[in-house]
């Protein structure tokens, strides 16, 4: 196993992430825990916005990336870039998967699956404590309010 904490440009010790986030957040972005399914505040939020790591702000997921895969998680099929979320395998729970981490400050996100939707046949499952949402505008009118 390799040292974690030294890997990524933000570098808080446990008792500083405790500090500024809730006990949610805390458990499962900084330990590596997995919200309940249909329970989270974003797997069926349809606003357009960036989805930002909840630990330290970066931006992870673009709303346009966003599906419904019916498993009760916020899904995407990519992350806004390549170097944002990094991937590694990850043997818990008697299963080998691909768990995905946010490259700046190693907040455990979720896993990445091989069963997604076009164009990158991969699905994101990421949990909504992990992320904060930062909305387009405040009212969801995109489309028609150019001049
Ligand atoms: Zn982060």
């Amino acid at each position: 196993m390799s040292d974690k904490k030294a890997e990524f440009p933000v570098n808080k010790t446990e008792a500083e992430w405790r500090a500024v986030l809730d006990g949610e957040t805390y458990d499962i972005a900084r330990k590596g825990g997995t919200e309940p399914a249909f329970t989270g505040k974003y797997w069926n939020c349809e606003k357009e916005g960036t989805y930002l790591c909840a630990c330290c702000g970066q931006p992870l997921f673009h709303s346009k990336a966003k599906y419904a895969s019916g498993t009760g998680w916020p899904s995407y099929y990519e992350p806004i870039g390549s170097d944002k979320v990094v991937e590694r395998e990850d043997r818990s729970h008697g299963m080998v998967r691909t768990e995905a981490l946010c490259a700046r400050c190693g907040a455990h996100l979720g896993h990445v699956f091989p069963d997604g939707p076009k164009p990158t046949g991969r699905r994101f499952c990421i949990n909504s404590a992990s992320l904060e949402l930062r909305e387009n505008q405040e009212e969801g009118e995109t489309e028609t309010t150019r001049p």
